[in-house]
Parts: C-alpha cells; structure tokens; sequence
C-alpha cells in the first residue's frame, strides 16, 4: 500500500508494527512510544509476530499511512514541525513528535468550528458508508458531536453504522470513545442490532450482548 514502506511517524523503511485504531504502520522505536500513549490512543500490533483478525486487517489497509498523515499532519509543516530524522534523533525529540501529533493533536485542521456542521458531515459519511471520511472526520468530533441522538428516533451513528453492518465504521466508533450504550427510542443500544460476528465484536469492546451470548470472541 502506498505510504506504507516507511514509518508514519518518522519515516523509517520497512516498518513492522502497526496501530491497529490509527490504521498505521510503524517502526519499532515509534511503536514503544505509542505504547506509552495507552490504548485509548493507539493500539499496537506486530506485522511479524501477532495474529490479526480480517478486521484489524481491513481496517489498516483501508486506512494507511498516507490518509493518516494527512489527517495528523496536516498543518505541522505550517508551524514548523517534520517528523524526526530516524537515523539520529533521539528518544525525546521522537516523542515530543508523537505526543503532539496523537495526544496534543496539534497538527489537526482548524476547519471545524462549527459543530452542527461537522456533525451533519460525520452522519452523512457513516450513512454512505465512507470509512475514509469518518476517519478524517473523528479526530475533531467531540463527545458531543459523536453522541448526538436524532431526533426522531434517538439513533446514534453508532446505530447506523451497526445496522448497516458498516463493521470497520462501527469499530472506528467504539475505539472512538462513543457511548455504545445509548438507547434509541424502542429502547434499544446499537450492539443489539447487531450480527454475529460484528455483534462478538462489539460485545467484546463494550459489554456482553443481550441477544448474541458470545461463544467465542473476536479479538480486537
Ligand atoms: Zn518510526
């Protein structure tokens, strides 16, 4: 995949680690610090080494470190910043680098001020299925704007996601930090929309499926 040859964080050849919630690949010094970030902000996996399930899969080459960058980085050249020189930089200069990008997200567009409209386009893209867009989106979504109920049915787009059986969306979603156990107005949460496998998954994340009593687990 293009932009996967090197590290999305530093640039670095042949990475062989991913965050699988980034939808990235990384080198091994990068991924040590992402480790450090906690999983609620990047989850770590080996190319070599780990066993990956088709959705971590799908959800990595769907992404890629090209769409990632572009979200990520998008203004850092504007103020100033260039991912750190593999070759010499240090521990320090790596993670200042990292922690601005994922967990000051200080390279992020000021686009969004408005709230209604942002929220417009994330309902738009999980209706139209659009995994990239969501993506893009997520970053600047606050819990606000990701747990809107509508109106008339107090759906969330989690339930859209769910209902559409958009799996890769609805686990966006989950790691996103939407509330999965927000009720729409027949009193029901997105996962029991849910079909296995997506169901185990987001049982798995969340808590256990009143419908679907997991059998066996999808790891995620
Ligand atoms: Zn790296």
């Amino acid at each position: 995949m293009k932009g996967n040859d090197v590290c999305c964080d530093c640039l670095a050849p042949d990475p062989e680690w991913a965050s699988i919630n980034l939808g990235t690949v990384i080198c091994v010094h990068c991924s040590s610090v992402h480790r450090q970030l906690g999983t609620h902000i990047s989850r770590i996996k080996s190319l070599e080494l780990d066993e990956w399930t088709i959705l971590q899969l799908s959800l990595v080459s769907s992404i890629g470190n090209n769409l990632a960058r572009s979200v990520w980085e998008a203004t850092s050249e504007l103020n100033g910043y260039a991912p750190p020189d593999y070759a010499c930089c240090t521990r320090k200069v790596r993670e200042t680098w990292i922690r601005l990008k994922y967990e000051e997200r200080a390279f992020l567009r000021n686009v969004y001020k408005d709230t209604n409209l942002l929220r417009e386009k994330l309902i738009s893209s999980v209706e139209r299925g659009d995994l990239q867009d969501v993506y893009s989106l997520l970053p600047y979504c606050t819990p606000e704007v990701l747990n809107y109920q509508d109106p008339t049915n107090k759906q969330t787009v989690l339930h859209t996601s769910v209902i559409a059986d958009s799996s890769l969306i609805a686990l966006l979603l989950v790691w996103n930090h939407i509330d999965s156990q927000l009720e729409d107005t027949h009193g029901k949460r997105a996962i029991e929309y849910a079909h296995s496998p997506l169901c185990d998954v987001l049982a798995h994340l969340t808590s256990a499926c009143p419908i679907h009593p997991i059998k066996s687990f999808v790891a995620v």
